[in-house]
């Protein structure tokens, strides 16, 4: 039996990735230290016997008894609120986290995929984006903690490729939703469901010009399922190109939850990227791999997850308590 560990297992996107790899056979390590991840997401693999589960946090040295196959390395922070809330370790995860988990891969002659961004791309001045821009970044503005970090761990995924021979792979994700993203988390999305289901109005920040492009995370997942088996160690954009204004995606939102609430305009977070769609002809020439859910289909799937949650979780105003992280 093939063995992989999943970094941020508990996380959104490394929850369904575990889900992922259960489902072809793997025997899944899975380890998180649960700032921004949460249980309930995997709570439902604990009863296999090929899934265990490790609260560590990756920015200190990772050991893993025995033989390891592959690495999905997905901790850290994803919301630019909790950016702002945990700036250092969003740092530390994606340089000395990333640092350990290629270090394990080059230990245990392992195959290591790890979590880029479109946030690489910053504010960009080429739309939409390929892989071959090298993007508009402010290192110092709000986001620059999330973004050079996750800069800096392609320069050196490239390094351990290049100088140690180590099988990399790069995915650079896009706006991404589906089942299990935080209801708290301050993304537009889980912000827009959350204030429907509470009767409060949608907040859209700035005039709800800039654009986005969602894509659902099971294509996602098979995108990165797709990478991970490919002998491609560049980078490769994985998401959807329906581009998408926020006004607008308020708008789908009110209809898909038959409220009556209203927009109303906020001030616009400093840094935040006026436009964003993803080149994706890498990925299907390379994957042959391109989106199959349609944001109406993957909508009414994630509004399903959410109607779920009980009134308590719905009303919870900060679900994360990093007052006693250690920076
Ligand atoms: N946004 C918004 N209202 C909210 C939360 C987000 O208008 O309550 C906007 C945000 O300013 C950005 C877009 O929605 O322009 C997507 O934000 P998100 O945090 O989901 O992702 P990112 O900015 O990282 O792409």
């Amino acid at each position: 039996m093939k063995k992989i560990l999943v970094t941020g297992a508990a996380g959104f996107l490394g929850s369904h990735l575990c889900d992922r790899f259960i489902q072809e056979g793997y025997y899944v390590i899975a380890m998180d230290n649960l700032i921004t991840g949460r249980m309930e997401n995997i709570q439902h693999l604990f009863k296999l016997p090929n899934f265990e589960f490790y609260d560590h946090d990756v920015t200190n040295f990772i050991h893993i008894p025995g033989d390891l196959d592959y690495i999905l390395h997905f901790a850290s922070p994803a919301s630019p609120i909790d950016y702002l809330k945990i700036p250092i370790q969003t740092l530390k995860v994606s340089s000395l986290g990333t640092h350990n988990c290629l270090g394990l891969a080059k230990a245990k002659n392992a195959r290591i995929l790890v979590a880029s961004t479109s946030e690489i791309y910053g504010d960009p001045q080429v739309h939409p984006q390929n892989e071959e821009y090298w993007g508009n970044v402010n290192p110092i503005g709000p986001r620059g903690v999330y973004d050079e970090a996750k800069r800096f761990q392609e320069a050196l995924t490239m390094a351990y490729h290049t100088y140690h021979k180590v099988e990399t792979r790069i995915v650079r994700i896009f706006n991404t939703y589906g089942p299990r993203m935080r209801l708290n988390d301050g993304r537009a999305l889980p912000a827009f469901i959350g204030q429907a289901l509470r009767g409060e109005d949608i907040t859209v920040f700035g005039d709800g010009s800039q654009t986005r492009s969602f894509c659902y995370v099971d294509d996602l997942v098979e995108g990165i399922y797709r990478l991970l088996m490919s002998d491609h160690a560049q980078p490769i954009n994985i998401g959807n190109p329906d581009e998408i204004s926020i006004k607008e995606f308020a708008e789908e939102i009110i209809q898909l939850t038959n409220t009556k609430q209203q927009v109303v305009l906020r001030e616009l977070p400093i840094d935040d990227p006026k436009q964003r769609q993803p080149d994706i002809s890498r990925a299907k020439e390379i994957l042959n791999w391109s989106p199959k859910v349609s944001r109406r289909e993957g909508l009414a799937r994630t509004y399903e997850y959410f109607k779920q949650l009980s009134q308590e979780e719905l009303h919870k105003k900060d679900h994360n308590d990093f007052s006693n992280y250690k920076r």
